[in-house]
């Protein structure tokens, strides 16, 4: 069954149980009510005939219990007083003998009330006489050892005519309210259905294709604009939005892709055209040979820090996968900065490495290493002379490591792409320094896997200082 169905059956069915227990109970209410009254009423005449009998004095006496006295006073004269259309009056002799009526009872006989007695001398009943039903009220009446039994009887003719057309009444508009509220339930339910009916079907039709020339993006963008502001529409808006991260990551791959091949066909066409020269040329010139080999190894070389590096990228890209162990920041960049210092040395830079705290980070010590590497081995790379400073501080819940250098620093207009993957600042001087551009895209994948954040900004006597923020652990390991 669809959800439009569910909806609208399983409102309805619930408004029309609702409804009829409700119509129910005022109906029932109602009938009660009626009762009451013709109760009272009846009672109200009984007391009258009670009040009567209580104040004749001799001859009309109940003292005086003869059969005789109580025809006397109860002779239908008497009785006529009472006689009218919604009164109806019987008595009784106390062993159940009817003695006298009104007028209006014709041949019909109240029947003797078997649970009245003298300990239970009031009675309420409903019965019937004839084709008419009645409400009776019984009266066992004492005065001193003499006895008489009242029955005081309305007509329910009108009482129950009346019930019959408010139930008919109360039925109709009951079965005309559910035909409504069915009706309506079904066009709220399929109101309520259309837009994710709607949504559903551009879902389909959105394949992986329309996702991948990042058209999915524009896709949802005509149910946006329409700018339902219900859930569906917030639905719809979070799936566009969904979207639009998914054809933007699927770009970025794609660019990798596209990158990365082009960047691995530089060395690899080198590579070939010399071994080529060294297929036609390598045995007669010797100086031709040495230059090919020369060649061959350094672009494979390349090639293979090229491969490395987007091994790596892979590897942080995976994230959790990574083991983590809680590690000294500190430690782990003195490590790398000693093991740099002789390529620094080469260029008569100086290394500098100090710590304020030994701030524990948590993460995959290899990748960490890395991480500082590639600052310090970019720091020395790009630096003609001078100093790089390598620091490592925490403050609260982060930990920090900075490297700074008096190389030529960062053009502004650059500072934005330096974390791009293969991106390489000004190109005309990273033509002569050997390097990927994917060292800092390494860098700051590696950050984001732990948590953190690479950042980089011009130092303010000239060159480069990045920085790379990491959470710090606390206690125990602090
Ligand atoms: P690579 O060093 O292999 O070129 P990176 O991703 O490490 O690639 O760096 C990207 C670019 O950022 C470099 O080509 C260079 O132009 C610039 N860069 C990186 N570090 C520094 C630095 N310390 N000083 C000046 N420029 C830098």
């Amino acid at each position: 069954m669809s959800l439009k169905w569910k909806i609208a059956l399983g409102y309805s069915a619930l408004l029309i149980v609702a409804m009829t227990v409700m119509s129910g109970i005022i109906v029932w209410r109602f009938q009660q009510i009626l009762y009451d009254q013709a109760a009272t009423s009846v009672n109200a005449t009984m007391k009258a005939i009670v009040a009567f009998a209580q104040q004749s004095t001799t001859p009309f006496s109940l003292e005086d219990s003869s059969t005789g006295t109580l025809q006397f006073l109860f002779n239908s004269s008497n009785l006529a007083t009472w006689n009218s259309p919604s009164s109806y009056v019987q008595v009784d002799s106390s062993n159940g003998y009817p003695l006298a009526k009104t007028a209006n009872l014709g041949s019909m006989t109240i029947p003797a009330n078997p649970k009245l007695s003298a300990a239970h001398d009031v009675a309420f009943r409903e019965i019937s006489l004839g084709d008419r039903s009645f409400l009776v009220e019984d009266r066992y009446l004492r005065a001193g050892a003499s006895a008489a039994i009242i029955h005081v009887a309305e007509p329910l003719d009108t009482l129950q005519r009346t019930f019959a057309r408010a139930r008919q009444a109360i039925a109709i508009v009951l079965g005309a309210t559910a035909a409504a509220v069915v009706v309506l339930s079904i066009v709220f339910a399929s109101q309520a259905t259309t837009p994710i009916n709607q949504l559903s079907r551009e879902m389909r039709e959105i394949g992986s294709d329309r996702l991948a020339i990042a058209g999915g993006k524009g896709a949802l963008d005509g149910r946006r604009r329409r700018g339902s502001r219900d859930e569906v529409g917030r639905l719809a808006q979070s799936f566009g939005d969904l979207l639009a991260r998914l054809s933007e990551a699927f770009a970025r791959e794609r660019q990798f892709i596209s990158d990365a091949s082009h960047e691995l066909k530089t060395p690899l066409t080198s590579i070939n055209a010399n071994a080529q020269m060294l297929l036609r040329w390598g045995d007669r010139d010797p100086a031709v040979r040495q230059e090919s080999l020369e060649t061959i190894v350094r672009e494979s070389a390349d090639l293979a820090a090229m491969v490395n590096g987007m091994l790596t990228l892979a590897k942080a890209d995976r994230g959790d996968e990574i083991p983590k162990e809680p590690l000294s920041l500190a430690q782990i960049a003195s490590e790398v900065s000693q093991n740099a210092a002789p390529r620094a040395a080469e260029k008569e830079i100086a290394l500098h490495f100090r710590h304020s705290g030994t701030p524990i980070v948590y993460g995959d010590p290899h990748l960490l290493r890395q991480l500082v590497g590639n600052l310090v081995d970019n720091a020395i790379k790009f630096s003609e002379r001078g100093s790089v400073q390598v620091s490592v501080g925490g403050n609260g819940a982060s930990a920090w490591v900075d490297v700074t250098d008096t190389g030529p620093g960062i053009p502004e207009s650059e500072l934005s792409n330096i974390f791009e993957r293969f991106y390489r600042a000004d190109k005309a001087r990273s033509r002569d320094v050997p390097g990927t551009g994917l060292g800092l895209a390494i860098v700051r994948s590696i950050a984001r896997v732990h948590g953190g954040e690479a950042t980089v900004s011009n130092a303010p006597g000239g060159g480069a200082r990045f920085r790379v923020i990491l959470p710090r652990v606390q206690a125990p390991f602090t």
